[in-house]
């Protein structure tokens, strides 16, 4: 069993280290949250002081934290994880982030003479707390084998994406994907309704027809078809539009640094946009349904 030092216990990593500390790992839980050490601690966890307390002996270092300024100042700034952590400790960045700030991260810590890997996940809270998210990993093969066990507690499907930062690559490539479907989803159902059809209706023949996609069959945004939808909770997320959007932020700015055209991304990022500025964006991505049908 390893000692592991997880930073970040928020909605996502409090359920990841509750599933180490289960699995018999020594977790030390560090986070700016006091609150959110106590429930890690609730949930099995060693609550850390500090960084020292935290890293200082760890064998793996794990963090869940929300954007890249977080990142890099957690593992380079002042007293950060590069400080603390003794030699040869693995370090596995689980937070999604861009694919610049990962691959600076990264590089920094093999300067120090680190194996690191970004592993950003898919699955939402609901998955880090059954221990079965999807992670997308990025680095050197031999920071991947060795991350892989301590992942596979976490996770159902782990894969090595390739280099460092091609996790993030994958994880921001696919939701950019997701939200272009999604909305394209709720233009179908609104199109369908308007001449006639109820989503039932709709649903029937395209979830067997070419406009089938994860959006409609598992979660499909008009209330009816998919029983388990956020649709039929009056969107209550799942998966927030906020989340969407930095995701979608996320895929922007990559793409404009390789010179990738995105321009369904971007048409997506900035209708998810306007429910930001109408302060709905706490509401699940799903929701957009209710902007394309003007009852936002
Ligand atoms: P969250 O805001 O609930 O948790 C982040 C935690 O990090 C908080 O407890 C915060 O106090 C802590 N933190 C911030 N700065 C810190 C610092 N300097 N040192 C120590 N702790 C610090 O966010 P979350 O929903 O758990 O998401 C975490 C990451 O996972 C994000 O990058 C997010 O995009 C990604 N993600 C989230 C979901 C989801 O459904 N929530 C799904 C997939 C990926």
């Amino acid at each position: 069993m390893s000692i592991i030092a997880f930073i970040g216990l928020g909605n996502m990593g409090l359920g990841m280290a509750a599933n180490l500390a289960k699995a018999g790992h020594e977790v030390r839980a560090l986070d700016i949250s006091e609150d959110a050490i106590a429930k890690a601690v609730n949930a099995g966890c060693v609550a850390a002081g500090d960084m020292n307390d935290a890293a200082g002996k760890a064998d793996i270092v794990i963090t869940m934290l929300p954007a890249g300024k977080d990142v890099s100042m957690v593992y380079a700034g002042d007293v950060g994880v590069f400080d603390c952590a003794k030699p040869g400790a693995l370090l596995i960045d689980c937070s999604t982030i861009d694919v610049a700030t990962s691959r600076d991260v990264i590089g920094l810590a093999s300067h120090k003479g680190f194996a690191m890997i970004d592993a950003p996940v898919s699955g939402g809270v609901a998955g880090a707390a059954a221990g079965s998210l999807t992670f997308m990993c990025g680095g050197a093969p031999e920071a991947f084998a060795a991350a892989k066990p301590v992942l596979d507690v976490m996770g159902k499907n782990v894969f090595h994406a390739g280099d460092a930062g091609n996790g993030q690559a994958a994880k921001i490539a696919n939701n950019m994907l997701l939200g272009i479907h999604m909305i394209g989803t709720c233009e179908a159902f609104n199109l369908a309704e308007k001449l006639g059809l109820d989503a039932q209706t709709f649903y029937d023949i395209s979830s067997t027809a070419s406009g089938q996609n994860w959006s409609m069959t598992n979660y499909c945004p008009a209330p009816g078809p998919v029983a388990s939808a956020p649709s039929n909770r009056d969107y209550a997320p799942g998966f927030s539009a906020a989340m969407m959007l930095k995701d979608l932020r996320l895929a922007k700015a990559a793409a404009g640094n390789s010179g990738a055209l995105t321009p369904m991304g971007e048409r997506a990022e900035a209708i998810y946009t306007q429910m930001e500025q109408g302060g709905h964006d706490s509401m699940d991505f799903s929701g957009v349904m209710k902007l394309i049908k003007g009852a936002l």
